[in-house]
């Protein structure tokens, strides 16, 4: 038997409590593996609570990353007792996912956790820090150094924009954060960013072409938004998508890409290849410290993670939540 996070549907919509399942009730995968650590992303919040239609299979296990140590396994990748990484591909949305002491999983969506990283600090960063670090791949491979200007990241107080201030700023970039919450200011200047702007000066419809400021952009956030801030970058920079905060539209012209050669980078972490994602984690577990994410997370039991994640929606949590599930 194992403990688990159970979401089943009914009449009064998705009920969550913790369930103790047998090892049979497991999908069938090439992998089983002791959960050792999982996380609350706000996609976790949203299949917790059923604020939106996230799971597509019932019942389900949520939890979209994981940390876990392989006890089983048919594929000639993995062996038992290697530790393994899982972010996203479905996993808490059409397979059971990391909110539970034990998960089968496909060995084509694992990677091995990289040196230099311990399980916890790993789901530390979750998939809003390895997003992040997809965003910032991007546009280091567009060839934006430090030295060509400013780098504006939107949604900045959020998890993914967090990441990216801390990581760009490592990285020696000079980091602008946008945010409607002015009270986290001294936070995001923590993170490294130098200058912290008001949201609202991005929010509304503006010119297709604005003076040139932006080497480059992480945007969270989209609509109006990434609207404008591609019309503020700077000719041939950079501006890398992965976020819907404000909202999914995208109200832009043509006139930054066609005038000025702006390049706009879709950021999909779900559904990345393997490949990509071992190098987006080996850049994080060399970048970051465990005292970076010592300041942005906090631990929970699997017992707490479904009350924190009620709270996660009610915007109750700051930063990153790492549930520990075994050592
Ligand atoms: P989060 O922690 O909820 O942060 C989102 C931030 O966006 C908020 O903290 C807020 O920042 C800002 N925001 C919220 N509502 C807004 C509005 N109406 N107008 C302007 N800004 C608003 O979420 P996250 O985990 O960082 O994720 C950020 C976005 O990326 C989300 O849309 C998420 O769905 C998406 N995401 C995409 C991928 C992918 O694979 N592409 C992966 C992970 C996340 P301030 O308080 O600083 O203003």
């Amino acid at each position: 038997m194992f403990k688990a996070i159970q979401l089943q549907q009914s009449e009064q919509g998705t009920q969550a409590q913790v369930v103790s399942l047998n090892e049979s009730d497991l999908p069938e995968a090439d992998v089983q593996l002791d959960v050792l650590a999982s996380t609350l992303n706000y996609k976790d919040g949203l299949a917790i609570t059923g604020a939106a239609p996230v799971v597509r299979q019932w019942p389900m296990v949520p939890g979209i990353d994981l940390v876990g140590r392989v006890t089983n396994s048919a594929s000639e990748r993995f062996k038992s007792g290697d530790l393994v990484l899982l972010n996203g591909f479905g996993v808490g949305e059409t397979h059971w996912g990391g909110l539970a002491e034990k998960a089968s999983l496909k060995a084509d969506w694992l990677i091995a956790l990289p040196d230099g990283i311990s399980p916890t600090d790993a789901m530390a960063v979750g998939t809003a820090g390895y997003t992040a670090m997809l965003c910032v791949l991007a546009i280091e491979k567009h060839g934006i150094t430090p030295d060509k200007g400013e780098v504006l990241v939107t949604g900045a107080a959020g998890g993914v924009g967090s990441f990216a201030i801390t990581l760009l700023n490592k990285l020696g970039y000079q980091v602008v954060a946008s945010t409607g919450r002015a009270e986290e200011a001294d936070y995001l200047k923590g993170l490294g960013a130098s200058e912290v702007i008001d949201r609202a000066s991005l929010s509304e419809k503006g010119k297709p072409l604005q003076r040139e400021r932006w080497a480059a952009v992480v945007d969270c956030v989209g609509s109006h938004t990434l609207a404008n801030a591609c019309a503020a970058t700077q000719y041939g920079g950079a501006v890398a998508a992965c976020g819907l905060a404000q909202g999914m539209d995208f109200p832009s012209s043509v006139a930054p890409f066609i005038l000025r050669g702006v390049t706009l980078y879709g950021i999909d972490s779900v559904m990345r290849p393997l490949a990509d994602r071992e190098q987006a984690w080996q850049r994080l577990a060399e970048l970051l410290e465990a005292k970076d994410l010592a300041d942005i997370s906090r631990t929970i039991s699997l017992d707490e993670a479904i009350g924190v994640a009620k709270d996660l929606l009610s915007n109750k949590v700051r930063g990153r939540v790492v549930v520990k599930i075994a050592d």
